[in-house]
């Protein structure tokens, strides 16, 4: 059985009654070398079982086209779609985000991707575990221990060869779609996705600088 098939049947988290699990899938043919990684479905997704399908999922796909990536696979941390508290679906919690972590790993392995776009915090949260940060944007200035990765790329000991950018989720411009700050966002957005896809990240060789008091 192949991974897509195991997701839909899995029932290892508390989510399962949701019914199938929503595998990934690739987007524009199998050829890619990039993976995009979201949250969790939504009602769209779970109810078609397909990945990034509602409305910011059409979002997404149209942004990225606009950025030129045609080819991608396209999945979530969490298969299932998370529970609602006072009719708001919540971020998939802990045991969710565990229980699902061996098809995200098995996906990582069968694409092999030599980058990846994480959309959102719990997605950024998966592959960097011991790093804190409340809120993507403007976490810096409140608090100086909480870093700001939005819009960041960073390399990964243990995905040697892997870039990963770190992008605000789709959702997020949906829900502040009449903030006057929106659009520049979505354009400071697509400006990080057109420099991943195009440039390399810099190599600056550290020299030895020799200090005349300091020798
Ligand atoms: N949001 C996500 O993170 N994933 C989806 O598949 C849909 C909405």
């Amino acid at each position: 059985m192949d991974i897509a098939e195991l997701v839909r049947e899995c029932v290892a988290c508390p989510l399962a009654w949701r019914g199938s699990g929503v595998p990934g899938e690739w987007v524009g043919g199998e050829q890619g070398d990039t993976m995009v990684i979201g949250e969790a479905p939504g009602a769209v997704e779970q109810a078609e079982g397909r990945p990034f399908v509602g409305d910011s999922g059409q979002l997404l796909r149209s942004l990225l086209a606009d950025c030129g990536l045609t080819a991608y696979y396209l999945t979530n941390i969490v298969k299932h779609r998370p529970n609602a508290k006072s009719g708001k679906q919540q971020p998939p919690d802990e045991v969710a985000t565990r229980a699902c972590s061996p098809w995200l790993r098995a996906e990582l392995a069968s694409v092999h991707p030599f980058k990846i776009i994480l959309l959102g915090k719990v997605a950024a949260k998966w592959f960097t575990p011991g790093l804190m940060f409340s809120s993507m944007s403007d976490s810096v200035g409140k608090n100086p221990s909480v870093v700001s990765i939005v819009n960041s790329e960073f390399t990964h000991a243990e995905y040697p060869g892997v870039r990963f950018l770190v992008l605000y989720h789709p959702a997020y411009f949906l829900h502040n779609r009449t903030a006057p700050w929106v659009n520049r966002q979505v354009n400071d957005w697509k400006r990080a996705v057109r420099n991943f896809l195009g440039a390399e990240i810099p190599y600056y060789p550290i020299e030895k600088v020799e200090c005349a008091t300091h020798r």
